[in-house]
């Protein structure tokens, strides 16, 4: 397999390069340089396989060789051991639950995949790999449960002490291993520099093997194909055209709907739904792309004012002679954009119409829904449910008037000491704990 940079389609390196490096040189993003149609007849016959063997089958026609299939094997079975269930709210509407991993969210198969992409590449180095993330809360726990206990690769959190949930924290702090918890007497911001100064520090990256686990690595784009077909699989085999409507921030998700579509997945439409931050949805209705400062909402993991998987999408539908990359997106994506106020409604009629608790980010994938079915009443759409309603738990309390429980698995971490380094926001101390522990190995 090889991919190429947006910002340079002669570029052509490895599943390797791409996956350790996570970003070309050029700022661009990788994309496979050939997405492979899958056989019709296995996906006449979806219904056949499990998640896991879809699963596997995308991965080897996507990487072409690039992994035995035997690794590729053992690397599916390690990253996709949670289920995709579909519910169903009506004839018409379903809803694909993607929280049932360790950090309840869809990022978990993202985080999962690339942790073991990643200890696979590195499996023949003799120094670890230290992996640098810095977290605003959600990231963080994701990456830390993907990457616990991977052979070969230490991982070193950053996060702003007391500006995240204690939950979050428990979900950085209490792992051990090779997962090691700064915490930073800072902002965000604060660690994210701290992070950026270390990877262009000489005498840190002369010492350490050092990478970053990436949000746009495309290795966490690629697992997220695979359940757009499991969803596929769970429909009724009749039944109207199927559309699925995906609660976006930076787009990743959706980059990996359009590209299942070019796979051969059979599905008619996508919606790109979020809140105020519809910058995209902008850009789908006039072809003006204008990115602007991000204001925040009540479905905060969408507030992004410059999606960073935007350029995979349009590369996705590259110009002809006779029509425009916008002329062609606008064919198979809508997008819209909905206020706290409607969300929240939207949640309470939810409950009300299905009983079924969703998170603000899924209640947004429904308004979207909705509002396209208005006009495609034949339809049947598929909401994407990207985190679990506990994640929310102060504001969806609020507005549903319940606390929806906190799945056990996350709850019982209350009761485990967290375990984390205080660090002032200063990247001398970060250099120093860094060089420290690889002076200890
Ligand atoms: C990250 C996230 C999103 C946005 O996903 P993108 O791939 O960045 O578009 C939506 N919902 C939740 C709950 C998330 O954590």
């Amino acid at each position: 397999m090889l991919l190429y940079s947006t910002k340079n389609p002669a570029l052509r390196v490895t599943l390797k390069e791409a996956v350790m490096k996570g970003l070309p040189d050029d700022n661009g993003l990788f994309m496979p340089a050939r997405i492979p149609e899958l056989p019709i007849d296995f996906i006449r016959d979806l219904r056949r396989y499990s998640f896991q063997e879809i699963s596997l089958a995308i991965a080897e026609s996507l990487f072409q060789g690039a992994i035995p299939r035997k690794d590729l094997e053992a690397i599916v079975l390690h990253s996709i051991n949670f289920p995709a269930p579909v519910i169903r709210l009506d004839e018409h509407r379903y809803v694909l639950e993607l929280f049932h991993g360790p950090s309840l969210a869809f990022k978990d198969f993202g985080a999962r995949f690339m942790a073991q992409l990643m200890g696979y590449f590195n499996r023949e180095e003799e120094q670890p790999l230290t992996i640098l993330v810095a977290t605003s809360g959600d990231t963080g726990g994701a990456v830390a449960a993907g990457f616990f206990r991977t052979p070969g690769i230490e991982v070193v959190i950053l996060y702003p002490s007391q500006k995240v949930s204690p939950l979050q924290e428990k979900q950085l702090t209490t792992w051990g291993h090779n997962i090691t918890a700064l915490e930073i007497d800072g902002t965000f911001d604060d660690c994210q520099s701290m992070v950026k100064q270390a990877f262009l520090d000489e005498a840190l990256t002369q010492h350490l093997r050092l990478s970053s686990a990436n949000s746009i690595n495309i290795a966490r784009l690629i697992p997220q194909m695979f359940y757009y077909f499991e969803a596929f699989k769970q429909l009724p085999a009749a039944g109207g055209p199927i559309v699925f409507s995906v609660p976006s921030g930076n787009y990743g998700n959706l980059s990996a709907g359009l590209m299942a579509k070019k796979m051969g997945l059979p599905v008619q439409h996508f919606l790109a739904a979020t809140n105020a931050n519809d910058i995209v949805p902008k850009y789908l209705h006039t072809g003006i792309f204008s990115t602007r400062p991000s204001t925040p909402t009540l479905s905060n993991a969408m507030d992004v004012g410059n999606p960073s998987n935007f350029p995979r999408m349009l590369d996705l539908f590259p110009e002809t002679n006779q029509r425009s990359t916008w002329n062609m997106i606008t064919q198979t994506l809508s997008g819209e954009g909905f206020s706290d106020q409607e969300t929240e409604n939207a949640m309470r009629e939810i409950f009300s119409n299905y009983h079924y608790a969703m998170d603000p980010h899924g209640a947004v994938g429904y308004l979207a829904l909705e509002r396209y079915q208005k006009e495609h009443p034949n339809t049947r759409g598929i909401v994407l449910e990207t985190a679990h309603p506990s994640k929310f738990l102060p504001d969806v309390e609020r507005i549903l008037g319940f606390r929806v429980p906190i799945p056990e698995r996350l709850a019982s971490l209350e009761h485990i000491a967290k375990r984390s380094t205080f660090l002032k926001a200063d990247f001398l101390e970060l250099k120093s704990l860094l060089l420290d522990k690889t002076n200890k190995k």
